[in-house]
């Protein structure tokens, strides 16, 4: 049986899949959940301009056809690093919603064309200035929803989980550390008041 879509689903659907936070929300799915549970304003996804308002209004107003329509920016531009200019401060790697950037400590960092969605949420943080936005190899338009956008959603949230996972296993290490060490004191401060007592 086909599973019937969602508001929320559709709303997320009209959105590009981004991630890139131009409407001042973490990721395109805080939009969709504003815009369905507060009545946040539907103009606000900047790189969906007209198209994602027009199917926006479509939905807010109970038209229930609206998910089988396509959005279109023709020609998408990328991040570009340059070449010998990047000092591998990894800045960048941290910063892009669907890990489409590589590269090591120190060393230089390459994007990953075909995984880059143009967001260009890491061409204001790179400290050296030495990333630009140019067009993407083949010309290339992103569409949504598609597979394409699809894809960008789920890197998205796999990045997500992981960030969450390493942070939880970094605090566990911390507390580890935290109780080895009190009990390093409590073990000194023990052998301590021996000795006192024996003297
Ligand atoms: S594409 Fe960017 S501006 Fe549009 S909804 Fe997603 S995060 Fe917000
Ligand atoms: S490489 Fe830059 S522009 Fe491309 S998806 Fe990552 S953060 Fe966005
Ligand atoms: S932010 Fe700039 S300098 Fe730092 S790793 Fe990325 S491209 Fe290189």
């Amino acid at each position: 049986m086909k599973k019937e879509i969602t508001k929320l689903e559709k709303i997320i659907n009209a959105l590009p899949q981004l991630q890139c936070k131009k409407c001042t929300y973490d990721d395109c799915e805080s939009y969709a959940q504003a815009i369905l549970h507060s009545n946040e304003s539907i103009n606000k996804c900047e790189p969906g301009a007209s198209q994602t308002n027009n199917i926006l209004k479509k939905l807010i107003d109970g038209d229930t056809d609206t998910d089988f329509e396509e959005s279109i920016i023709e020609n998408y531009k990328i991040a570009h690093i340059k070449y010998d200019e990047c000092i591998g401060c990894t800045i960048c790697i941290k910063v892009c919603p669907v890990d489409a950037i590589i590269g090591a400590r120190k060393k230089q960092h390459y994007i990953i064309n075909d995984k880059c969605n143009g967001c260009e949420l890491c061409i204001e943080q790179c400290p050296v200035d030495c990333m630009e936005m140019v067009n993407n190899d083949f010309e290339l338009s992103w569409i949504w929803p598609s597979v394409q956008s699809e894809d960008s959603k789920e890197r998205y949230f796999r990045k997500l989980t992981r960030v969450k996972q390493e942070k939880y296993t970094k605090s566990i290490v911390n507390q580890e550390k935290e109780i080895k060490q009190y009990l390093k004191l409590a073990v000194e401060r023990e052998t301590e008041k021996r000795k006192f007592l024996n003297r």
